[in-house]
């Protein structure tokens, strides 16, 4: 009987043993499947649209099925940007992020909040006083999501792409540069790293938080492309600071005859003798640049 007994566990430990090491027990753990499918993905180019929303800022990001809009101008150009996204068969976004509170670039998120499935909502952790900041609280709130307030370091990925935007600004070394008075400051600046690529958005960021991130984040400011700080203002764009992104594109987003003035002539006087090409939403419209296998180009 005991012999009998032996052998039975013995056959029970060899089935648990063949069943724990199965391909369907174990599909996470299984190395093939997980290079294949990142090799995959970043294959595929990812796509930056700086959409002419006139005077204001909204771009997306594109990879793959997964897509990431920050900003979405001011709230008279929301079915401009509504209208865009269908046109590139967006359904749904991973994430959208408000740089920071000004109409210019929230106005917008609004209508595509009410418009798209929106996974997760980033934002400045300040509050503004506000009919368009209470309009767009309400709509985060009726999408069934919370708010989340990123810090200086988080990641934040853009779907299953492999893509990823890291926050460079503000955090706890910007506590002198931030005023509360100033909406600007609180701007989340973010780094995008995609297909051996990189972009800066930089939201309507100012020159003081520029020589934060230089001291700061050195390492991660040299990039390929550079959504161009606050519409072109001498505000920003200090030339310590272009020099460091050292940017092969740039893009200026903002609308003819604007009251600012702006773009001002520094930001050009301080990129053209990095031989950066220049693009300009005013002139240019629209501008969507591709990264694909470690280099950027204009799209057709
Ligand atoms: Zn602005």
């Amino acid at each position: 009987m005991k012999k009998r007994h032996n052998f039975l566990w013995v056959i029970m430990a060899m089935v648990l043993f063949a069943f724990a090491f199965s391909k369907e027990f174990l599909p996470a753990m299984h190395p093939d499947e997980g290079i294949s499918s990142s090799l995959s993905s970043s294959d595929e180019a990812t796509s930056l649209h700086f959409i002419n929303v006139g005077q204001g800022d909204a771009e997306l990001i594109v990879c793959g099925d997964d897509a990431v809009l920050i900003d979405g101008g001011k709230a008279s150009a929301g079915s401009t940007v509504v209208d865009y996204l269908s046109r590139q068969g967006i359904a749904e976004l991973d994430a959208v992020i408000a740089t920071h509170p000004h109409e210019d670039h929230i106005g917008g998120l609004v209508s595509v909040l009410d418009a798209f499935q929106v996974d997760a909502f980033y934002m400045s952790d300040e509050a503004m006083d506000t009919d368009i900041y209470e309009k767009l609280l309400d709509a985060i709130d009726n999408e069934g999501i919370q708010p989340q307030f990123p810090d200086i370091g988080d990641v934040i990925p853009i779907g299953d792409s492999g893509a990823k935007l890291t926050v460079l600004a503000p955090g706890p070394d910007s506590a002198d540069t931030y005023s509360k008075s100033d909406p600007n400051t609180w701007s989340l600046v973010c780094r995008l790293d995609a297909n051996g690529c990189s972009a800066l958005f930089t939201g309507d960021t100012t020159a003081a938080v520029e020589k934060d991130m230089l001291r700061t984040v050195p390492n991660l400011l040299p990039c390929d492309v550079l959504k161009v700080a606050h519409h072109g203002s001498r505000t920003a764009s200090s030339k310590d600071f272009i020099q460091a992104v050292s940017p092969s594109y740039a893009v200026i987003s903002y609308a003819d005859g604007n009251s600012y003035g702006l773009p001002n002539h520094e930001v050009f006087d301080y990129l053209e003798p990095l031989g950066t090409k220049i693009y300009e939403t005013a002139k240019d419209g629209t501008v969507v640049l591709q990264l694909k296998n470690g280099k950027v180009s204009l799209a057709a």
